[in-house]
C-alpha cells in the first residue's frame, strides 16, 4: 500500500488535587471533564469537526482518537491537537468543579499507568489489505512489536520489587500485556487485537489494531513508531522474506526486553535460538533499507525514519543514550530525571523522581515537563504550534475525515440533527439518504455534496469560512480561541 491510513487512540490518565479538600476521584473528575462534550453533542461519544472522536467509557480514562491520516505529520499534529482539546476541557472542568466547591488542579496525563498501577492504552490502527496472510503477518509483526519498545517506549522508573532494585524500563505498557493476539482488548490485553471492524470495505481491507504501544510525547518518537511499523507492513505485504524471529513466548519476552536497557538480554525463539531485541530490530532495519533502495521512498520522511531507527539502535547497543536524548521519549525523560537526581543527590527510587516521570506526561502546555523541554530545544519538533492549532479545527485534507469534518460543521451550522461515525453520515430528517463512505481515502463524494446542498446555499459558503471563524463556533472548538488570542506564554518556571 503506497498510501496507508493510520489513526491513533489515546486514553488519558486523570488526577485531581484539591486545594483545601481532598481531590475528586478520577471517575468524578472525568464526568466534569466531559460535561461540555455532553452539552455539545448530547453524548459522551462524539465526532468533532477535525474528524476525530472524543469518548468517555465507564471509568476514568477519557479517549481521543485521531481522524484517519495518511501523512505522518498530519497524524502527529492531529494527535497533539487531541492534547490541546483535552487540556481545554480540563481548564473548563477546573472552573466548574471550583464553582461546585471542589477547587483544585486537574492533571491530564498522556501516559499509560496511574499511581494505582492501572494501565490504559495508546492504540494504533493501520489499514491493510484483506489479502495479507494473517499468520505471516503475525509471525513477523509480533517480534517486531515486542522489540519496538527500544524505539518508541515512553520510559519508566520501575520501583524496587522482588529482590531487584529500582531501575529503568523502556516501556510503560510491557508489563501489562497478557497475550500475543486475541479479540479481547481489556481482560486479556493482547499485543494485536483481532476484532474485525475495518471501518472500510470489509471485502478489501482490514484495520490492524495494535494495542501494545506506549503513549508518546515526542514527535520524533511518533515518527519512528508509525514510520517503522508502516515499513515492516509494506515488506510483509510485498511478500519480502524477513527471516524468522518468531518468539517462543512473546509476553515473557516483552517484559524481559523492557527491563533491560542494555538491549543485551536474550529471549528464546520458537526454533530454539536466543536473540536480543537489537538483533531483531537490526535485521528488520537492514531489510527495510534494502527494500527502500529497491522500491524507492514512498513518503518524504522515509529517510528520517531509517536514520533515527539506526541511531536509536546504536544508542541502545553502545549505551550512549546522548545520541537520542532529544528524539526518543525514554531517553529524553531519562536524561531529565538523571539531571534532577544528580542535582539533588537522589536515588532512583526517590519519590521526587517519580513525580518528574509523571510531570513529563502532563499535557498542560505551560506546566507539562515535556513541553518545557521542547521550548528549551531539548526535544526535536516536526510540526509547529500553528499546525497543531489548525488540527484542533481542520481535519486532515487527504482522507475521508475531510468529508466528515465538513459534514459535521455544516450540519451544526444549520442546527440540523445528524449522526456520524467513521463511515456513516446521516441527517436525521433524511434517513434514506444516509451515506456510508467506505473508502478511507475518499476526499470527494458527490452524494455528500448534494445532501449538504439540500441544507441551502450556506453550505457552499461554509467551505469558505476560514479557521478563525470556525474556531469561534461554540462547542469543543471554542477552545482554540484561547490559543489564538492568548499573549505570549508566561516565562517558564525553573525546570525542577
Ligand atoms: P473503541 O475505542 O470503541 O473500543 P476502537 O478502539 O476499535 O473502538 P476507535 O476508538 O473508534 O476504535 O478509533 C478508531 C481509530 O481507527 C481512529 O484513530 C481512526 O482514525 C482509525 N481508523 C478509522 N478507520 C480506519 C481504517 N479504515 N483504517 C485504519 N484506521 C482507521
Ligand atoms: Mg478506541
Ligand atoms: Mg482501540
Amino acid at each position: 500500500m503506497d498510501r496507508r491510513v493510520v489513526g491513533v487512540e489515546t486514553e488519558f490518565g486523570l488526577a485531581h488535587r484539591g486545594g483545601e479538600r481532598r481531590g475528586l476521584p478520577p471517575e468524578e473528575a472525568a464526568r466534569y471533564l466531559f460535561r461540555p462534550v455532553l452539552d455539545w453533542g448530547r453524548s459522551s461519544n462524539v465526532f468533532i469537526p477535525n474528524g476525530s472522536r472524543l469518548y468517555l467509557d465507564v471509568g476514568s480514562h477519557p479517549e481521543y482518537a485521531t481522524a484517519e491520516c495518511d501523512r505522518l505529520t498530519d497524524l502527529i499534529a492531529s494527535d497533539r491537537a487531541g492534547e490541546l482539546i483535552m487540556h481545554d476541557l480540563a481548564l473548563r472542568a477546573e472552573q466548574t468543579m471550583a464553582a461546585d466547591g471542589y477547587a483544585g488542579t486537574l492533571y491530564l496525563l498522556k501516559n499509560n499507568i496511574d499511581s494505582q498501577g492501572n494501565s490504559y492504552g495508546s492504540h494504533e490502527n493501520y489499514l491493510i489489505p484483506r489479502t495479507t496472510h494473517f499468520r505471516r503477518l503475525s509471525t513477523i509483526l509480533l517480534p517486531f512489536l515486542v522489540t519496538r519498545q527500544l524505539l518508541a517506549g515512553a520510559g519508566r522508573i520501575v520501583p524496587a520489587a522482588d529482590g531487584r532494585g529500582a531501575h529503568w524500563a523502556f516501556s510503560q505498557r510491557a508489563d501489562h500485556m497478557w497475550e500475543g493476539i486475541s479479540s479481547a482488548t481489556t481482560r486479556a490485553r493482547p499485543i494485536i487485537n483481532t476484532r474485525d471492524e475495518p471501518h472500510a470495505d470489509a471485502g478489501v481491507h482490514r484495520r490492524l489494531h495494535v494495542i501494545v504501544g506506549d503513549s508518546n510525547m515526542s514527535e520524533t518518537t511518533q515518527l519512528l513508531r508509525f514510520g517503522s511499523t508502516d515499513l515492516v507492513l509494506r515488506m510483509i505485504e510485498a511478500g519480502v522474506p524477513l527471516g524468522d524471529f518468531e518468539l517462543e513466548d512473546p509476553i515473557a519476552a516483552i517484559r524481559t526486553i523492557s527491563h533491560d536497557l542494555t538491549g543485551t538480554a536474550t529471549v528464546p525463539t520458537r526454533d530454539g535460538r536466543r536473540v536480543t531485541a537489537v538483533d531483531v530490530q537490526s535485521a528488520l532495519l537492514d531489510r527495510s533499507r534494502r527494500f527502500v533502495a529497491e522500491h524507492g521512498a514512498h513518503h518524504e520522511h522515509v529517510d528520517a525514519v531509517l536514520e533515527l531507527w539506526e541511531r536509536t539502535l546504536q544508542a541502545v547497543s553502545s549505551g550512549d543514550h546522548t545520541l537520542i536524548e532529544a528524539d526518543i521519549d525514554w531517553a529524553i525523560k531519562k536524561r531529565t530525571v538523571e539531571d534532577v537526581a544528580a542535582r539533588g543527590g537522589l536515588p532512583l527510587d526517590a519519590p521526587r523522581l517519580t513525580q518528574v516521570d509523571m510531570a513529563y506526561h502532563d499535557v498542560h502546555p505551560e506546566r507539562g515537563l515535556f513541553r518545557m523541554l521542547e521550548r528549551r530545544g531539548r526535544a526535536t519538533r516536526l510540526v509547529d504550534d500553528d499546525a497543531v492549532r489548525r488540527a484542533t479545527v481542520d481535519p486532515p485534507a487527504t482522507t475521508r475525515a475531510s468529508l466528515r469534518g465538513r459534514f459535521l460543521s455544516t450540519a451544526r451550522a444549520f442546527g440540523v440533527e445528524h449522526q456520524v461515525d467513521w463511515v456513516q453520515h446521516k441527517l436525521v430528517e433524511r434517513p434514506l439518504e444516509a451515506l456510508m463512505l467506505k473508502d478511507p481515502l475518499a476526499v470527494e463524494e458527490p452524494r455528500l455534496e448534494s445532501l449538504l446542498d439540500k441544507l441551502g446555499d450556506r453550505a457552499a459558503r461554509l467551505q469558505e469560512l476560514d479557521i478563525e471563524q470556525r474556531a469561534a463556533q461554540p462547542g469543543p472548538l471554542a477552545l482554540s480561541e484561547r490559543y489564538r488570542v492568548r499573549d505570549a506564554p508566561p516565562p517558564d518556571p525553573p525546570l525542577i
